[in-house]
């Protein structure tokens, strides 16, 4: 499948009931060939109005998170476990996670990114497996089928808790000390 396949199914899909009541699809956005993947929740109400991922005030922090480690959305590309809004922001249930995941598999082997940075528990326990906590997997790296995997609070979880903003940034720091070494390699 291409961008444009790819594009194009997950724009009709009808495959789990979170098509229902979805103004627009989300698919992602950013650099396709970034060697960085973020991958969130799903879309909330903002980004279900214009079709893009990370728009409202989570997506504002975002940018703020990246800018904090000289990264812009220019730099990466960012995703969501599910592709529609989930009803009144709740998380997406396990079969719609399910349904949506070829579409989130069809993405990371176009991108074919270095490095997939879940962005909670949900882009977690999708990615890693079903036991996983954001708690425990930030600050690893996890090797895994080629990508190296490891995580960090969701936008929206910090805005809701300030507390977990203190560990976020070392969370952000670690990853740019990771990236850091591609740059080592690829000069050495
Ligand atoms: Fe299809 Fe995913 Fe939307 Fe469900 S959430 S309808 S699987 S695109």
């Amino acid at each position: 499948m291409d961008w444009d396949e790819l594009e194009h199914c997950v724009a009709g899909c009808t495959e789990c009931r979170l098509c229902e009541r979805r103004k627009h699809t989300v698919l992602g956005e950013g650099n396709r060939q970034a060697k960085i993947m973020l991958v969130g929740e799903g879309p909330g109400a903002q980004e279900d109005e214009e079709g893009r991922p990370f728009v409202g005030a989570a997506g504002q922090l975002l940018d703020k998170m990246l800018a904090a480690i000289h990264l812009s959305r220019d730099d990466v590309y960012i995703a969501n476990v599910v592709k529609c809004r989930p009803p009144g922001n709740r998380n997406p249930l396990p079969e719609e996670r399910e349904a949506c995941l070829n579409y989130l598999r069809w993405q990371t082997k176009l991108i074919h990114p270095k490095m997939i940075v879940c962005l909670g528990t949900v882009a977690a326990q999708t990615i890693i497996g079903p036991e996983a906590r954001i708690t425990r997997v930030r600050g690893q790296f996890i090797e895994r089928k080629g990508y190296v995997i490891t995580g960090t609070y969701h936008p929206a979880a910090l805005l809701r808790d300030d507390r977990l903003k203190v560990d976020a940034w070392h969370d952000l720091q670690a990853i740019a000390r990771y990236a850091a070494q591609w740059e080592d390699t690829s000069e050495g």
